[in-house]
This record gives structure tokens, C-alpha cells and sequence, in this order.
């Protein structure tokens, strides 16, 4: 009998994954019912994957995710059911990168703002922009000092920033600055970029009293998760001036994030999008595919969590 894959998000290149089994379309219809054999779950990331829905599908042994960042998923269940959970590390590390120094160097330098001032003819009559910080020489202060955290860095330090980083240990070797909490970092920063996992144990780390550490000449690029920052300190901070700017690529209620926040004239907004590079795609639903693929061959899983 074929193997069984239950779609829970639809991912890249499901039609490679119909090679391996049959896809049971449970994010089409929301029917459990023909799932309750498989052995395999295809996800998103993005879509929450509580205990109750894990439940539904009583025989499951794999949870396949196309992302870094598991925080959506019921880790400890799975690891309670003896689940085995892969994800997708490595190989989108530079094109998320890439995104936080676009969003960085949008907010620092006003680039919606000129925009729309061309775009919109009032050039000619209201005159050249107000002056913007420069980023040469700029410290910036990265939470997060993984794949992307240090990718990051490379950027920053090849602007000629200066990158320093909180994580929870300390890598030596990287010969950068380490700050023994997020507001120590903040304070000496002045464009904070989030790049920690989302989840219980970073919910709120970007705290109104980091954003204060910011203060009115910084700048929050976050392309971790929503959940990281206080968004309503962030909106009220932004609001009232105690925040330069923000470049955000993630928000707590996607997708459709407070209008608060949306609507104010010093963000950056992007779609979830840092890893919406074709090239980081492919290569993502490549690694579901040979997940899957070991799984269900019997041989060792590539990129497991545990
Ligand atoms: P990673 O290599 O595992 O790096 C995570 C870093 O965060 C590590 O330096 C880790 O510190 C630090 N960290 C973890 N928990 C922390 C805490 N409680 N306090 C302070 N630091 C903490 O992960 P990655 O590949 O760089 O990805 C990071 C995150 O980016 C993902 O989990 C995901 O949420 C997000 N992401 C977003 C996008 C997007 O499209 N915007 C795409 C991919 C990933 P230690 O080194 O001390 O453990």
C-alpha cells in the first residue's frame, strides 16, 4: 500500500512528494478521516499544529516542516508520541539575511518615504527629504547570533556597521561584542535586528524597556517572529517618537497585522517573505522531499530536531 502524506500546509513542489506516497489534501477539506493511517505530515511553518490536531492523526511518526522555525508546532506532544520532527535549516540563511538588510537600510534611510514623495509628484513642490542616519560605522546590535544572526553580521560588517550580538552563549570566535541581556545590547545599539526562534522561551524578549534602551534615534528590523517583540510597546514607541523607525518582516497577527502599527509612516513592511527567494524555496521543499524520502526508505532523517 502507498504511504500516506497528510498535507497540513500546502509546501513547494508537492508534486515531487506525490512520488513518494499519496497526499491526503486534509488542508483542502479540514478532513481528517483519510489520514488516520499516515505515517507522514507535510507542513508550513506558519500554521499552528497544536496536540488536538496532531491527534487527529493517530499513526503519525514524522512531522516534516517547511521552515526553520518549529515554534507553530507542539513540540513536546510530538516528542510525547514519539513523532520524529525535521525542518529546514541552512539553506535560506543568506536570503533571510538578505532581507533584514534591506528592511535596515529602508528604514534607516526613508526609502517609503521617497518613494512615495516621486512617485506621487510632490517632489517638486515639497523638496528633498529630511536627512537620515547613515549606516557606515552604524552599531548594530544583533539578538540571535545563529546561521542568520551571523550572516547578518557579514552584511553589516561589510556596510562597515558594527555588529555586536546577545544570544544565550557566548561564540568567542566571532571576536564581536556579546551583551549579557537584550536591554545592554539595546542601549548600545542603534539598529536592533531580532534573528532568535519564536516560541514560549522568547515571547516578548524585544520588551518596552529594550525598545527605551533603542530610543529615539534607533531602528528594530525583526525576521524572527512577531511573537519576540511587544508589539504594542513598538506601536506606542514609533507613535510617539521614542523609536526612529522599524523594518519589519514578521508580525503577531499574520496575515493580517494590527493596523496600528501598519499604518504608521516610520515602518518597513514585508510579508513573512525573507525566505521568498525562489533559489530558498527549491532548495526548501528539496529538504521535506529527502526527509520523507529517508523516512519512509528506512534510512536516517536529514535534518532532524532531535
Ligand atoms: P539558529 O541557527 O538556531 O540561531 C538561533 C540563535 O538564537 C542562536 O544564536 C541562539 O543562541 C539564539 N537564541 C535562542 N533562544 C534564545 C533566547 N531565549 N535568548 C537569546 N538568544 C536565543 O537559527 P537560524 O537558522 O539563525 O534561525 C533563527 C530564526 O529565524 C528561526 O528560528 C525562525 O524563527 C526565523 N526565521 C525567519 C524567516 C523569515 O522568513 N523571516 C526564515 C527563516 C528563519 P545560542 O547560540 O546561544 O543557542
Amino acid at each position: 500500500m502507498p504511504a500516506g502524506i497528510v498535507v497540513h500546509h500546502p509546501i513547494r513542489h508537492l508534486e515531487r512528494l506525490a512520488g513518494l506516497g499519496t497526499l491526503l489534501r486534509y488542508d483542502l477539506d479540514g478532513d481528517p478521516a483519510p489520514g488516520r493511517e499516515a505515517e507522514v505530515l507535510v507542513t508550513g511553518g506558519e500554521r499552528p499544529l497544536g496536540r488536538a490536531e496532531l491527534d487527529l492523526f493517530p499513526r503519525l511518526r514524522l512531522v516534516a516542516t517547511m521552515s526553520v522555525g518549529t515554534d507553530a508546532i507542539d513540540l513536546d506532544h510530538c516528542r510525547a508520541r514519539g513523532i520524529a520532527v525535521t525542518n529546514t535549516p541552512g539553506v535560506l540563511t543568506e536570503d533571510v539575511a538578505d532581507a533584514a538588510l534591506m528592511l535596515a537600510l529602508a528604514a534607516r534611510r526613508g526609502l517609503i518615504a521617497g518613494h512615495d514623495l516621486v512617485r506621487s509628484g510632490r517632489w517638486a513642490a515639497e523638496g528633498p527629504l529630511p536627512l537620515m542616519p547613515t549606516m557606515t560605522g552604524a552599531r548594530v546590535g544583533i539578538l540571535g547570533m545563529g546561521r542568520i544572526g551571523q550572516a547578518i553580521a557579514r552584511r553589516m560588517q561589510a556596510l562597515g556597521a558594527e555588529p555586536g550580538y546577545h544570544a544565550r552563549s557566548e561564540r568567542p570566535g566571532l571576536g564581536m561584542p556579546f551583551f549579557a541581556d537584550p536591554v545592554a545590547l539595546a542601549d548600545w545599539a542603534e539598529i536592533l535586528v531580532v534573528a532568535v526562534p519564536g516560541g514560549g522561551q522568547t515571547r516578548g524578549l524585544v520588551s518596552a524597556a529594550v525598545i527605551a534602551a533603542l530610543g529615539p534615534e534607533g531602528t528594530l528590523v525583526n525576521v524572527a517572529r512577531g511573537s519576540v517583540v511587544d508589539e504594542a510597546a513598538l506601536v506606542a514607541a514609533l507613535r510617539e517618537g521614542r523609536l526612529h523607525s522599524a523594518g519589519l518582516d514578521v508580525f503577531l497577527n499574520e496575515p493580517a497585522p494590527d493596523a496600528a502599527l501598519t499604518g504608521l509612516p516610520n515602518v518597513v513592511l514585508y510579508p513573512h517573505h525573507g525566505s521568498g527567494t525562489v533559489r530558498a524555496r527549491d532548495a526548501m521543499a528539496d529538504l521535506v522531499f529527502r526527509n520523507v524520502a529517508a523516512f519512509l526508505a528506512g534510512r536516517p532523517l536529514v535534518t532532524p530536531l532531535w
